[in-house]
């Protein structure tokens, strides 16, 4: 599954430790009985959000039993019988634990039966089990049925053995209006007209799979399609839409050879369909069901009117991500659910590897470098936890889906690469999706594949980096010959375990030089390095590495002098790791204002995206202090020339990675209220009211941001308006947006009460307060807390003890801190609460970083008025 809870977790990282549990604690069902085959036959009333099942499961009963428990949630049984055992078992349903226990008058004998259930279920209105998304078109509005079932959900549709070590086949059988069209993993393998316009559609047998990859979908649908290897791939969107799809379908078409050539496996079914849903959850944007991935719209369909660059990269990344998982995830699964690193960080980094490989220019390890840093802010303070985590129940489960899974699972896999080298690495993957095809694995099975086609085992390296939490800090001190590296642990509070130890493989060269030395450095063992006279050393040249470099202050001047030399991945990982060290206090915060204002024209558009980015948050953190206007004079006075040469519009044949600094500029400048900028946007703004057209896809997105960000009440109401009369769903859900991000709080007050109305569609709802929470972080927390029924009402399971710590994150005020405790102890049950503690630490930490960087900064300033 895709997160969006990642766009979170970069602010946030934790204080009241989760109680984690050995394998024996886990929640899980009685072994005396396993699913071998379900058919499935449903019948949804879309009208009345209700629908009748009925399922027949072929089952192993592997020891004599007098009950056997399976997943339900939400469900109800009118008749349940099992093969030649006469009379019905009683049933008992578990609310808390959503499970049915059936109970027989007489123990069952070992051997295989067929347990046969009809029953009943709901159809919700967020992404959880089979649920409803409603949308407007000219002739009025209208209802698809989608199903989301990770990590834990298939039992809301179905009654199931609902683990991923417990695969089966299945056959789907659904009824719907004879119009829709139906998708499930598998094609069609018959269709029956009924009488009173239905009409019966079978799917074929679906291969041996977990129960979170079953997947159905119905609706007023269009198809466009192109075969692929023999692959029938499609996408498939609401009545109106196939013009959007084409983007994503092509690059569908590009990434399924690469991925057949890369895994050395033929992609197991016939045929791939990509589903586009409107709207959008709290949790995911896309999950990766087999054969039939579910995305939200705007993760996968491109609308050249209003579309970005960014979103075109965004979709192309997510496309790549959800179909790495046909592989990774959906032919070979995690055992349970600790280890759905293993999914999650293997998809994350596919997803830069195949996407560079048809997009180079996009520069994708650059940005994989943003993603590797918003896993670092969590990993260095409490709350972290380490990629493979203990994980007792669905509830654990669902936390598990954050920024550690994800990004720092993807980066850990891009520095073991790097080290066994690329031929290697992907021998061991090849030979772990042959032996391990349609079954299931522990983490350790991957390491043991790779140590077998690596020159250097990986295992030890990989336990180090996945066992256990936190980044190390390699310290880099001038020798006579050359430099020692030494190694710490870097943390950003006091809770770390300052002891931890890693072996940490370290690419090391000279600035200018073409060799570099490869080595490890551990806590037990310094490495050195030797170095030509005068040279200045790059320590993680590349920066693949997963771990901070502190070098001592001679060094640190020498390459602070040289900055504008360095490969633009060496600036990022400079400017990335002083703002850390500079925050936490190991060297100067000026050390990284003094390479910010080295910012000049022509360096990478990345890198100068960072420097903005690196302002933008500096402003937020200097919200009502005095400091504040000096801050914004340096900040302007870096960025306006960058501006300047940039401009509001593209050059015919621009780099495109221009756009993304463009945006990224425009973003800042109006959070450093820059009133030229202000301006200008506004006047494009009645411009776009006139004439919609006046505006392209990237420009129309910062315009639109900026109004929304300085808007008057006359302009929100416009804005408003625009929200409403929307349509198509990504537009309406951007207008709803812009709506939240209002830095007036009486306008800001009037997105959060809208939450509250039916006007947009509910899955949109709890996204406007998240949106005020950008600007707002305790107002929005506050509302959540005092209206905490009703949101609740909108999110789904997965999302709920994740929201509202979310949107506190954001905040600096220790006052905070109380709320949120009381919060927690009222509504997030004792194993979710690690959102919580990662929200208490990263509030922590920005009120820390404010109390004592900014003062910092702020003498600095004084002393250099000019750069
Ligand atoms: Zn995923």
């Amino acid at each position: 599954m895709k997160s969006l809870a990642i766009a979170f977790g970069i602010l946030i990282a934790c204080a009241l430790q989760p109680a984690l549990a050995q394998a024996s604690q886990r929640v899980v069902l009685p072994d005396n009985v396993t699913p071998l085959h379900y058919e499935i036959s449903f019948t949804p009333d879309a009208a009345a959000k209700t629908f009748t099942g009925s399922v027949k499961i072929d089952i192993e009963v592997h020891r004599q039993s007098s009950e056997i428990k399976l997943n339900a949630a939400d469900l109800t049984f009118s008749r349940v019988t099992l093969s030649t055992v006469a009379g019905a078992p009683t049933v008992a349903f578990d609310p808390a634990l959503e499970t049915a226990t059936l109970a027989f008058a007489t123990p069952i004998a070992p051997g295989r039966y067929v347990l046969s259930i009809d029953y009943a279920g709901k159809i919700n209105d967020n992404a959880a089990g089979l649920f409803a998304l409603d949308y407007d078109t000219a002739g009025g509005a209208k209802r698809a049925l989608f199903t989301q079932f990770e990590n834990s959900d298939a039992r809301r549709f179905l009654p199931c053995w609902d683990e991923p070590a417990l695969k089966a086949t299945f056959t789907l059988t659904a009824t719907v209006p004879g119009g829709e069209m139906a998708v499930s993993n598998m094609p069609i393998a018959a269709q029956q007209a009924l009488a009173d316009g239905l009409k019966r559609v079978q799917f074929a047998e679906s291969p041996k799979m977990s129960s979170y990859l079953l997947f159905f979908g119905s609706g007023d649908f269009e198809r466009v399609s192109r075969m692929v290897n023999g692959v029938d791939v499609g996408v498939v969107v609401k009545r109106g839409d196939t013009a959007q799809a084409q983007y994503a379908l092509d690059a569908a078409a590009h990434i399924l050879p690469y991925y057949e050539g890369y895994f050395g496996a033929k992609y197991p079914l016939p045929k791939l369909d990509l589903v586009a849903g409107p709207g959008q959850s709290q949790f995911f944007g896309a999950m990766e069901n087999w054969g039939a991935i579910f995305f939200f719209e705007r993760d996968l369909l491109i609308d050249p009117r209003i579309s970005t660059e960014g979103d075109k990269r965004g979709v192309y990344v997510t496309v790549a991500h959800e179909m790495a998982h046909q592989w990774f995830g959906d032919l070979v699964t995690m055992e349970w659910w600790d280890g759905i690193w293993l999914n999650e960080g293997f998809a994350s980094w596919m997803e830069y590897k195949s996407t560079n490989q048809f997009h180079p220019e996009w520069n994708l390890w650059l940005r994989a470098q943003a993603s590797k840093e918003g896993a670092m802010r969590t990993d260095a303070r409490a709350g972290t936890h380490p990629i493979i985590q203990p994980i007792v129940d669905v509830l654990q489960a669902n936390e598990a889906f954050d920024t550690i899974t994800y990004s720092k699972g993807q980066a850990v896999i891009r520095m073991l690469e790097n080290y066994t080298g690329e031929d290697a690495f992907r021998a061991g993957v090849r030979a772990y999706m042959k032996a391990h095809a349609y079954g299931n694995t522990v983490t350790d099975d991957l390491w043991a594949d790779l140590d077998k086609t690596s020159a250097t085992p990986v295992s030890n390296v990989a336990h180090d980096f996945t066992l256990q939490a936190g980044i190390p800090l390699i310290r880099v001190t001038s020798t006579r010959h050359g430099i020692r590296l030494t190694q710490d642990r870097f943390t950003a509070d006091d809770t770390g375990n300052a002891s931890a130890s890693w072996r940490v493989p370290v690419i090391e060269k000279a600035l200018g030089a073409k060799a570099e030395w490869r080595g490890m450095a551990s806590r037990d063992k310094p490495a050195d390095f030797a170095l030509p006279k005068g040279a200045v050393p790059i320590v993680n040249a590349g920066q693949a590495g997963y771990f901070r470099t502190l070098y001592d202050k001679t060094l640190s001047a020498k390459l602070a002098a040289r900055f504008r030399a360095l490969a633009p991945a060496d600036q990022l990982g400079l400017l990335n790791d002083g703002r850390a060290l500079g925050y936490s206090g190991y060297q100067p915060m000026t050390n990284v204002l003094a390479l910010m204002a080295q910012a000049r024209t022509g360096m990478h558009p990345y890198v100068l995206a960072n420097v903005a980015g690196q302002i933008e948050a500096l402003d937020r953190l200097y919200r009502g202090l005095p400091g504040r206007t000096a801050f914004r004079a340096y900040g302007l006075r870096v960025l306006g020339p960058l501006f300047v040469q940039v401009g509001w519009k593209a050059r015919p044949g621009e780099d495109p990675n221009l756009s993304q600094l463009r945006s990224q500029l425009l973003d800042t400048l109006s959070q450093l209220d820059d009133s030229a900028v202000i301006a200008a946007a506004r006047q494009r703004f009645v411009a776009y009211m006139k004439n919609s057209d006046s505006l392209s896809g990237d420009l129309r997105d910062s315009v639109l941001s900026i109004v929304a960000a300085h808007a008057d009440a006359t302009t929100w109401d416009q804005l408003h308006a625009l929200a409403r009369n929307a349509k198509s769903s990504l537009e309406k859900h951007q207008f709803y947006i812009l709506l939240g991000s209002a830095h007036d709080r009486a306008l800001a007050q009037r997105a959060l009460d809208l939450v509250l109305t039916d006007e947009a569609p509910v899955t949109m709802r709890p996204a406007i307060a998240a949106s005020v929470s950008d600007y707002y972080p305790d107002m929005a927390f506050d509302f959540a807390a005092a209206h905490f029924d009703a949101i609740n009402a909108m999110l789904e399971p997965d999302s709920r003890n994740e929201f509202a710590p979310g949107l506190a994150a954001g905040s600096f005020d220790p006052a905070t801190l109380a709320k949120l405790q009381v919060y927690t102890e009222a509504h997030i049950p004792p194993t979710a609460r690690q959102s919580a503690v990662k929200a208490v630490a990263t509030i922590t930490y920005s009120a820390m970083v404010r109390g004592k960087r900014l003062p910092e900064i702020d003498r600095w300033l004084k002393g250099h008025r000019r750069r």
